[in-house]
């Protein structure tokens, strides 16, 4: 009766249910249905009750009557650890030392303290099926952790954007997109108004980041190596569906060519056929003399373009002299609208002053918007929008403020202004 049961379903599967103890209802199936709805039962277990109990009655009573004379081994997922569950003084003393008094085994190594105890206890003894998936639920809890470690890691070596999203997230809503996206499933029940779509957003967005097996080369690539990468990048040729990783190491590109190949060979071991990702290790000096060649007209680049994986603040070219000189004279201008605007503000003219500070809000917001390589706003609400609104940093929600209500006093605007 206290036994394993295979179960064949109508539609091709097989579960195995456990029976350990019938008038406490103890009971595992392997099926889904067992492991998500937390009734501790499911068609397949009551199935096999009742089908043991039609076969044979008497048994089945006296089943019920003296309960299970196995020793069950189970794992207790709140303690973290394993636990017989009933009859322990039937186990060897030798045996049974390894667990404490209430009959719990924890050790930091469960997985091996487990293998030898399957060794050396006699066969009745069962081991429950729930252990498998409880190993395997520790084994991805314990990635999920290592993945969330390396993520924040990586933010702190600037390898990953500080921020997801161009407006950035405040901390409650930077944790809760951490609880989305390294958990296997989760539920943001924030309170209204506070963000939840956005922390999805982010999460979303991380998540994509994650995915992406050139950045995550860059990333590995830029640990394996350290000061010796130079650069990391992707690059997509002119008419190729190929797109080619090009590891640049500042010099002796023959000597890491081979630990960067099994990257490479690791990552990128299931590869897209259509659109295969090579791989070119280069010395930086070849890659100078490359630039200088084409420069000079005698060799020509064919690749249409170039994605910067590593390291991530290169990834935007100077600004030229002539993006150059049109920030400055923005900036000039800005300077001399938020002097009037003190100068208004000191005489009491506060609508006039607020009117010279919104004209420095969007000669700033021009000059912010170069740099970023954005469009240009063509007016303060503008300036102060996404995806230019990042830009502002610490001095956004201020500006934000007195755009959207006139009541609200600028002297505070002006300072924060004056740094941007
Ligand atoms: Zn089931």
């Amino acid at each position: 009766m206290f036994s394993n049961f295979a179960v064949h379903s109508a539609s091709g599967m097989h579960y195995e249910v456990e029976i350990r103890d019938l008038t406490q209802r103890r009971f595992v199936c392997t099926c889904t249905d067992f492991r998500i709805n937390g009734l501790g039962t499911c068609k397949h277990v009551e199935a096999v009750l009742m089908h043991v109990e039609h076969v044979g009655k008497s048994a089945y009573r006296q089943a019920l009557r003296q309960g299970s004379g196995r020793v069950d081994i189970v794992p207790d997922r709140e303690r973290d650890a394993l636990q017989i569950e009933r009859n322990k003084d039937l186990l060897a003393i030798k045996i049974r030392r390894q667990f404490d008094a209430d009959g719990v085994l924890s050790h930091p190594d469960i997985e091996n303290t487990l293998n030898k105890l399957r060794q050396s206890v006699p066969p009745e003894v069962r081991f429950s099926v729930e252990i498998a998936s409880w190993l395997e639920s520790r084994r991805l809890a314990r990635e999920r952790k290592k993945l969330r470690r390396d993520y924040e890691l990586g933010v702190q070596s600037g390898l990953h954007p500080a921020q997801e999203t161009l407006v950035p997230l405040f901390p409650y809503q930077r944790e809760g997109m951490l609880y989305l996206a390294f958990n296997e499933r989760a539920l943001l029940a924030d309170e209204m108004g506070l963000g939840k779509t956005i922390q999805a957003i982010a999460a979303c967005s991380l998540l994509h980041r994650l995915a992406d097996p050139c950045a995550l080369f860059a990333e590995r690539a830029a640990s394996l190596l350290g000061k010796n990468l130079a650069a990391c990048e992707e690059r997509y040729p002119e008419e190729a569906p190929h797109t080619v990783l090009v590891a640049i190491v500042e010099r002796d590109a023959a000597q890491w060519k081979p630990r960067i190949e099994q990257l490479h060979a690791e990552l990128f071991s299931t590869q897209d056929p259509l659109s295969p990702v090579r791989l070119e290790v280069l010395d930086r000096a070849t890659v100078e003399t490359m630039q200088r060649l084409a420069e000079a007209g005698i060799v020509q680049i064919t690749h249409r373009a170039t994605r910067h994986l590593y390291p991530m603040d290169n990834a935007r070219s100077p600004l030229g002299a002539e993006e150059l000189a049109r920030v400055q004279a923005c900036r000039e201008r800005a300077a001399r609208k938020l002097k009037m605007a003190r100068l208004l503000q000191a005489e009491k003219m506060d609508e006039e002053a607020r009117e010279a500070l919104l004209a420095a809000v969007l000669e700033t917001g021009r000059a912010l918007a170069i740099e970023s390589r954005l469009p240009e706003p063509p007016n303060p609400v503008a300036a102060l929008a996404p995806p230019l609104s990042h830009a502002w940093g610490n001095a956004h929600a201020t500006l934000a403020a007195i755009l959207s209500d006139s009541s609200v006093p600028i002297i505070q605007a002006l300072v924060l202004l004056e740094n941007c």
